[in-house]
């Protein structure tokens, strides 16, 4: 899941333990915590590994949705989506122009051509880990299979720059940079989030922004990072169900996401 730009969600199920705080409110975790999110991160990794093996044409999105509930479970962790107020699903399923929170629907049916974001939150032992891959389903346009490719790429370029001493601003501007170059744009009202003793914490990691500038990042970070690419305009709705966004202009929109840690030998992503 990603955070709405603007809004400051509380942190206060805090669980306890003995956490250090920069501003008051970023978590920092230790070499321990951090053992037990990549825990739960190899969950999810295993998930995206078994959904490679599957043929996802012609399912429902609710019913993927529940084949991905059942391996967590399996797994003996739980689907971490579900501790957010007024959502009741394990994942988001984004098709196509949908960009982020696509909520799992019956009547949704994936299709030859599609792009499909398959987001999985996994809470294990309190531990906290967040994901999202773009799908490629059965033979793609080149023009999607090229957003995806960058997308991805997008996502690598951003951890590169999770290093002790850079700053936040540095993630979003290379981001941005590379996407732009590549004439695509960045979506600026969800944002990457810390991650790790719950779903979303301090700081939202925009996917664009200045060099140089905003936090410094440092040792015991652990943030989920998540650009979203659009084909077109960076603007975004969202529906009715007060959850799932599309692009404004229909185009399609992909998106890749990993937890990573700040280690002092630089990111360690923990979700692959
Ligand atoms: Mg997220
Ligand atoms: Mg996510």
């Amino acid at each position: 899941m990603s955070e709405p730009r603007r809004s400051a969600k509380n942190d206060s199920h805090c669980p306890g333990r003995q956490v250090l705080n920069i501003n008051n409110r970023i978590r920092l975790k230790t070499r321990d915590d951090i053992m037990r999110i990549a825990e739960a991160g190899r969950i999810i990794a295993e998930i995206y590994t078994y959904l490679r093996g599957q043929t996802l044409e012609g399912i429902s999105t609710l019913e993927l949705d529940a084949m991905v509930e059942s391996k967590i479970l399996k797994a003996k962790a739980r689907p971490s989506f579900k501790t957010v107020p007024n959502y009741s699903h394990a994942t988001c399923i984004s098709v196509n122009d949908e960009v982020v929170h696509g909520v799992p629907l019956k009547r949704k049916k994936i299709k030859d051509g599609d792009i499909v974001k398959i987001d999985i939150g996994v809470v294990k032992n309190g531990y906290f880990a967040d994901s999202c891959r773009t799908f490629e389903v059965g033979h793609i346009s080149e023009r999607a299979g090229r957003l995806v490719a960058a997308t991805r790429e997008a996502l690598a370029i951003g951890i590169a720059e999770i290093l002790p001493g850079k700053r936040l601003g540095d993630i979003g501007w290379s981001i941005q940079q590379f996407a732009e170059g590549n004439g695509y744009t960045v979506v600026r009202d969800f944002t990457g989030h810390g991650v790790g003793f719950a779903v979303h914490e301090h700081p939202n990691v925009p996917h664009f922004g200045r060099k140089n500038s905003g936090l410094v990042l440092r040792e015991g970070l652990v943030l989920a990072i998540e650009p979203m690419l659009n084909e077109g305009s960076e603007k975004v709705i969202t529906l009715e169900d007060g959850w799932t966004t599309v692009t404004a202009d229909g185009k399609l929109s992909a998106q890749f996401e990993h937890t990573v840690a700040i280690t002092s030998d630089g990111p360690l992503v923990l979700t692959e």
